[in-house]
């Protein structure tokens, strides 16, 4: 899962941002809504985190940018504009969810698990696909019930594939979900990682598309 966190004040972003990568997400992190207008345009993210008090484009309008052009990616706003018409305004403008500041890391993590889920079209709490289950808050792997310890990038690449069951993703697509700015990406680490969790899950769990990418089967 890749995050853009949008935020000015450096030290809620430096908290939030620790408490993603602890969370196993991708993250990048822009202080000002020209910046994050920026990334928005050239990466592909699975959720936004959406302050709204920003410098040069003001927090509403970046969301406003965004729907209009029916992109349906979720945002959840964390914000300490507490005002009731505030809350509307972000609402109605297309946010997803809305969070006030001074906010519980944890709460942020479990809102943002469950919008995800909703946008997904998913309403429990695990992802499962044939006779492998993935809890997204505790980041445990289960296989026909016995459960498996994930490294964190094991979960995020076993976590893009699951929530597209049938969709084949490159091996940039699944680098892009692993791997914020200014991480570096190892080589070879996307055919390591489909190695390690092979041998965790069974060898047909991940599906190789010869000169493609990887999948995990639809509807099984
Ligand atoms: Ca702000």
């Amino acid at each position: 899962m890749r995050v853009l966190l949008i935020e000015d004040d450096r030290m809620i972003g430096e908290a939030v941002e620790e408490a993603l990568k602890e969370a196993s997400y991708a993250s990048d992190w822009v202080r000002d809504g020209e910046l994050a207008s920026a990334a928005l345009d050239h990466q592909d993210y699975d959720i936004v985190l959406l302050d709204l008090g920003l410098p040069k484009i003001d927090g509403l309008e970046v969301l406003r940018a965004i729907r209009t052009r029916r992109d349906p990616i979720p945002v959840l706003i964390i914000t300490a504009r507490d005002a009731v018409q505030d809350r509307i305004a972000g609402l109605d403008s297309g946010a997803d969810d809305y969070l006030l500041k001074p906010f519980e890391l944890g709460e942020l993590l479990a809102r943002m698990r469950a919008v995800i889920r909703r946008k997904g079209g998913v309403s429990g709490p695990m992802l499962c696909n044939g006779s492998i289950s993935l809890n997204p808050a505790t980041r445990e792997a289960t296989v026909n019930g016995v459960a498996m310890r994930l490294s964190g990038k094991e979960f995020s690449l076993l976590h893009a594939l699951l929530i597209r069951p049938g969709a084949i993703l490159s091996r940039s697509e699944l680098e892009d979900r692993i791997y914020g700015w200014g991480d570096e990406v190892e080589s070879n680490a996307v055919e390591f990682l489909i190695h390690s969790l092979r041998r965790k899950l069974g060898s047909d769990a991940i599906k190789n598309v010869r000169g493609v990418g990887w999948m995990v089967s639809k509807g099984d």
